[in-house]
């Protein structure tokens, strides 16, 4: 049987490098011809990650925030023309692949929205394809189609040749996502990435969920992502919808939550159907600004330590070792192991 890998099972080896400063290190990624982002970071389209402020934030860092879709869709198409209102280039959106999803699409693009992320638990399904081959019909390369999730190579090529302009790989591997425990289905994370790197289609990669860590960005990448999608590493910041609380701890704290979770499902469709992820909290963090910028440094460093300048080289040069259970323990931060 396959032995898949994940995050902690792997490290990226250290190579000559004559990068004097990280400022020789550029993070573009391109997500169509049409749209470059200076930082290969998307946040994820759930309603305790990315609205309006959120969106913003990531903007001006040159990365992108996807809106999420649980609320109605004047409430949507409201946060995508104050997105608008600001004057900015890029404004994703998050839709479904069934009910209103046809008449959200055209609120959200007659409020301004020029991509959209059709965004579902399992991407590789007949309703994914209805709906990306009639938005690929309906709005043509007006609007950038990301789609997902998907877990395999198959999966990948599939969204890719019904029209999916880049697509969101990893199946229950997110920080708040309970999918493997209660259907037994899922791909680890870094697996899927080396996967779907495989394709020979011109549709880009995007890591998404369980990514912990600057250093899970940089092994995302080196594998083959184009991009990271990051929920639970921005959540908790100034910017993420939500209140800070004082935890029990004395801590605070701000809610993160999954959007397959009973509190997400009861708020935004007051009900429950299959339960697949659970509602949490994380540190109070400050500002996105900070967390993000924080993070562009561990990547630029971990490209400078393979010797790469830029995202391309990254993927070119990486070289993997696989740690065992004691090596991961060395891995990271052990004083207090001991
Ligand atoms: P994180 O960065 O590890 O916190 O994962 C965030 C990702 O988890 C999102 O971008 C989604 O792909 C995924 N996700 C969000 N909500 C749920 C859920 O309720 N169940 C399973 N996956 C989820």
């Amino acid at each position: 049987m396959k032995t898949g890998l994940t995050y902690d099972d792997l490290l990226l080896v250290p190579q000559y490098s004559d990068i004097r400063s990280r400022k020789e290190v550029c993070l573009k990624s391109t997500l169509s011809t049409k749209i470059e982002l200076q930082i290969p970071i998307l946040s994820s389209p759930m309603d305790t990650v990315t609205e309006v402020p959120t969106l913003l934030a990531m903007n001006s860092l040159g990365g992108l925030g996807v809106l999420h879709r649980y609320n109605t869709i004047a409430d949507q198409a409201i946060m995508v023309h104050d997105a608008a209102l600001e004057g900015i280039n890029n404004i994703a959106a998050a839709i479904g692949v069934s009910g209103d999803y046809k008449e959200r699409a055209s609120e959200l693009v007659n409020a301004g929205a020029n991509i959209f992320c059709l965004d579902v638990a399992h991407g590789h399904h007949i309703l994914m394809k209805e709906a990306l081959q009639f938005l690929k019909s309906e709005y043509n390369q007006k609007i950038h189609l990301m789609a997902g999730n998907v877990a395999t190579l198959e999966g990948f090529n599939d969204l890719a040749d019904w029209g999916a302009d880049s697509i969101r790989c990893n199946i229950g591997g997110g920080s708040i996502c309970t999918t493997r425990i209660q259907t037994g289905h899922g791909v680890p994370g870094l697996e899927t990435i080396f996967e779907c790197a495989k394709s020979d289609r011109d549709t880009k990669i995007i890591a998404d969920g369980g990514i912990k860590t600057a250093g899970d960005i940089v092994k995302a990448l080196a594998a083959g992502a184009d991009f990271v999608m990051l929920g639970s590493l921005l959540a908790g910041t100034d910017e993420t919808p939500g209140k800070i609380f004082t935890g029990d701890d004395g801590e605070l704290r701000k809610v993160y939550r999954g959007m397959a979770s009973s509190s997400a499902q009861k708020d935004w469709r007051g009900r429950v159907a299959s339960q697949e992820g659970v509602t949490s909290s994380v540190p109070y963090k400050g500002s996105l600004k900070n967390i993000v910028e924080q993070l562009q440094r561990g990547i630029k460093s971990g490209l400078s330590y393979s010797g790469a300048r830029n995202i391309r080289e990254l993927q070119l040069k990486a070289m993997w070792i696989q740690q065992t259970g004691a090596s991961a323990i060395e891995s990271s931060a052990h004083i207090n192991k001991r």
